[in-house]
């Protein structure tokens, strides 16, 4: 059941002032985004355009190719930015509880692993509710990978989108 999930991580509503940006006006966050979102993300969360750099891939995943290590150098040594979003969202066709053979390596391989890692727990739920859990269990993984790659003063955030009622939440690690 995803009672076992939720005894690893949480999801909180992101309200109008629980970020970073919401914070401080300007504010500038590298996002990551997945491609086939509906990309009103941004909107909704009340991020303008000035103020992100955006990135997006298949299932808004931190991988070791060109154009994603290029962007996080980028926003990171240039941009000075010190503010990452992993968003991810329900619905995704790229981020399912069952592996799905269009998605291309690297991509799928590091699903693979995501799914590896938690079989037991995705192995209680079916259907949506494993499509929607292995979200959340991805953005959580990519927030992990940043925050251990980038451990000097960068603040890495998990939000999973949810497209039909256009609202978003948080996703943090349960204290243990
Ligand atoms: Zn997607």
């Amino acid at each position: 059941m995803r009672d076992q999930l939720r005894t690893r991580y949480e999801l909180r509503q992101v309200q109008s002032d629980s970020m970073p940006w919401q914070q401080v006006p300007g504010k500038q966050v590298l996002w990551i985004g997945c491609s086939d979102s509906d990309y009103d993300e941004l909107e909704t969360l009340g991020l303008q355009a000035d103020q992100v750099l955006e990135y997006r891939n298949l299932g808004n995943m931190v991988i070791d190719d060109l154009s994603c290590q290029t962007t996080l150098g980028y926003a990171l040594e240039q941009l000075k930015i010190r503010d990452i979003v992993v968003c991810g969202h329900y619905g995704c066709h790229i981020v399912q509880g069952k592996p799905n053979p269009c998605v291309p390596e690297p991509w799928s391989r590091a699903l693979d692993m995501i799914r590896s890692a938690h079989n037991h727990a995705l192995d209680q739920t079916s259907g949506q509710e494993r499509d929607r859990a292995m979200v959340e269990l991805n953005i959580l993984g990519q927030v992990q990978s940043l925050s251990q790659a980038h451990d000097h003063d960068v603040q890495v955030f998990g939000v999973v989108y949810d497209r039909t009622s256009k609202t978003g939440y948080q996703i943090t690690e349960a204290d243990c």
